[in-house]
């Protein structure tokens, strides 16, 4: 069997097939339909003689082959694109699901998934149980005759909890159900986790991260065995939602950096967690699953091959020294997001949670002192510089 190294495909898999005209790189098909040349190929197409496209909602070249590179990537036989993280993951929910349906999801999901199962799916008769990440037991428990899927992250935003492959699996395989375990892996990446070696069915990325990397587009995949991937795929053909022409050329070019990138990114990440735990006299905890501090570091170092890029920190300050921080940052811009080149901070209290009440953010955890941290590619020297002088105007 071929060996795989993930340098060599994020460069090349997937692509040999479309070059045309002797182009070094895969073009932009920006097309809205295909031309058959007669009636002839139109038969052939019809009996599947003739591999032929055929209306832009149903692929794209530049689509397929960003979908072949990410599928060989992740470690899976196929891959399909969507127009961003949560139309991978809305799609391919319904695809799989009917009334009277059941499912069961991990507590600290990102939280349009989480509405998404909570609230909408019950509008379709589909209910949705939530458990406790980390609670294996309940979870167990929770697994009836119509479970048809266990949706879970890892790590999580912004805790970055893990969840752990194995045992996911392993319930997974013991229950009568046998539901499709999904794992949306944005936060670890194909470069830190294989959650398919694992025994998971199908795995999420919000393309918009670090598989694109530069904060330019929004981009969502799934990947999987071909016979789910195809499900997913005649499901998407009816719903649309499918990545654009020039979305797929940018996420094609951003994979081909992304292994660089991504191990860049886990060096800093590391290295700037280190020096943040140090600073003890105003931050009173940094969670990174790279610290041994972190309450999951023993199943990263067994699941992941780095960390990721981010770091999230909880400054021992009330908010207006928070948000004085914040406004004292030169380098590391104030933007929801990550993954990206640029190195961007967010105040989840403020940002994504403003629509909670107090008391609801701080049951979830999200506190005023909440800082998460998405390490760009700068030298880690400049973004600690930053982080450290807008620390300074708060002692
Ligand atoms: N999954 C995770 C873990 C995310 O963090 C996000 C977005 O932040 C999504 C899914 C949704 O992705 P998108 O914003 O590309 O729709």
């Amino acid at each position: 069997m071929k060996k795989h190294h993930l340098y060599t495909d994020s460069v090349h898999a997937g692509e040999g097939h479309f070059k045309y005209s002797d182009a070094l790189t895969v073009p932009i098909f920006q097309t809205a339909t295909y031309v058959f040349k007669n009636s002839h190929d139109i038969d052939k197409f019809s009996k599947k003689e003739l591999q032929h496209y055929e209306y832009g909602r149903y692929g794209n070249p530049t689509q397929k082959a960003a979908e072949k590179k990410l599928a060989i990537m992740e470690g899976g036989e196929d891959c399909l694109l969507f127009a961003s993280g949560m139309a991978a993951i809305t799609t391919t929910l319904l695809a799989f699901l009917s009334k009277g349906d059941h499912i069961v999801l991990t507590d600290d999901s990102y939280k349009k998934t989480y509405q998404f199962c909570t609230s909408e799916l019950p509008r379709f008769g589909i209910e949705t149980s939530v458990v406790e990440m980390g609670d294996y037991d309940q979870l167990s428990k929770s697994i009836r005759s119509n479970t048809k899927i266990i949706i879970s992250e890892s790590p999580t935003n912004p805790y970055l909890n893990l969840a752990d492959f194995e045992k996911l699996s392993e319930i997974k395989n013991a229950s009568i159900s046998k539901p499709l375990l999904i794992i949306d892996s944005t936060f670890g990446s194909p470069f830190n986790q294989h959650p398919l070696k694992w025994g998971c069915d199908l795995v999420f990325h919000s393309a918009t991260k670090y598989l694109s990397g530069h904060n330019d587009l929004l981009a969502g995949a799934v990947i999987g065995t071909a016979g789910l991937i195809e499900k997913i795929r005649i499901f998407q053909n009816a719903t649309g939602g499918i990545i654009t022409p020039h979305c797929a050329y940018l996420l094609l070019r951003g994979l081909k950096t992304f292994p660089v990138r991504m191990q860049r990114q886990n060096e800093t990440a590391l290295q700037i967690a280190v020096l943040l735990e140090k600073q003890n006299q105003l931050i009173k905890m940094v969670y990174y699953p790279g610290l041994p501090s972190h309450h999951d570091h023993e199943l990263a170092k067994r699941q992941m091959k780095g960390f990721g890029g981010v770091i999230t920190f909880l400054i021992d300050r009330p908010l207006d020294s928070v948000k004085k921080f914040l406004d004292h940052l030169k380098l590391c811009q104030i933007a929801p997001s990550f993954g990206g080149v640029e190195t961007l901070i967010t105040h989840p209290a403020s940002i994504s949670y403003y629509s909670y009440s107090r008391e609801e953010r701080e049951k979830i955890g999200i506190t005023d002192g909440l800082v998460r941290l998405s390490v760009g590619l700068e030298d880690p020297e400049d973004i600690m510089q930053d982080l450290q002088q807008a620390l300074h105007s708060i002692l």
